[in-house]
C-alpha cells in the first residue's frame, strides 16, 4: 500500500523569486495537508548527503552549489498516495517537459533551477524528512 507522506523543498530559485506563497497555496488546493514546514538553508555537507545518489552525475557540483545558494522551505506533506500524487503536482524534472499547470511548468526556468523537490518513494520520503525534522515533530 502506498504511504500518506511525502517530503518537499521549495528550492532557492522559487523562494528568491517570491513564489513561496503561491506554491504553498497550490499544494493545499491540490489536497495536501502540511504537517511540518520550515525556512532553512542547506549546508554543502547536508546538500551533498541529501543528493548522494547523484554524486557521480555531471551536474552534482552545480546542484549542490545551487541548493546551498539561498533559503529553502522544507516541508512534510500528507495525503493518500502522497509520493506519486505530489510528483504529478510538481511535474517533470525539466520544466520544458512539465505538463501545463504543474508547479515546475508555472514557476521553474531550467532543469537545474526547477523550483521544487519531491520525494521519489515512501522510503526516501521518510529518510529525507529526517534530514530536517525530528520524528516527534511529524504528526
Ligand atoms: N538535475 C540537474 N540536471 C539534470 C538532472 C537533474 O540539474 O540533468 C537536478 C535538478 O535540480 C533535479 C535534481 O538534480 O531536481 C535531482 O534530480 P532527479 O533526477 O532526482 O530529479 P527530480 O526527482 O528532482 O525530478
Ligand atoms: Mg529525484
Amino acid at each position: 500500500m502506498s504511504g500518506k507522506l511525502t517530503f518537499t523543498m521549495i528550492k532557492p530559485d522559487a523562494v528568491a523569486n517570491g513564489h513561496t506563497g503561491k506554491i504553498i497555496d497550490h499544494i493545499i488546493q491540490k489536497g495536501f495537508k502540511i504537517v511540518a514546514m520550515k525556512y532553512t538553508k542547506l549546508s554543502e555537507e547536508k546538500a551533498g548527503e541529501f543528493y548522494a545518489i547523484h554524486r557521480d552525475r555531471p551536474f552534482f557540483k552545480d546542484l549542490v552549489d545551487f541548493m546551498t545558494s539561498g533559503t529553502i522551505v522544507a516541508a512534510i506533506l500528507e495525503k493518500d498516495n502522497a509520493v506519486a500524487d505530489f510528483r504529478d503536482v510538481i511535474g517533470a524534472t525539466d520544466p520544458q517537459k512539465a505538463a501545463p499547470g504543474t508547479i515546475r511548468n508555472l514557476y521553474a526556468k531550467s532543469i537545474d533551477a526547477n523550483a521544487m523537490h519531491g520525494s521519489d518513494s515512501d522510503e526516501n520520503a521518510l529518510i529525507e524528512a529526517g534530514f530536517f525534522f525530528n520524528a516527534f515533530e511529524r504528526f
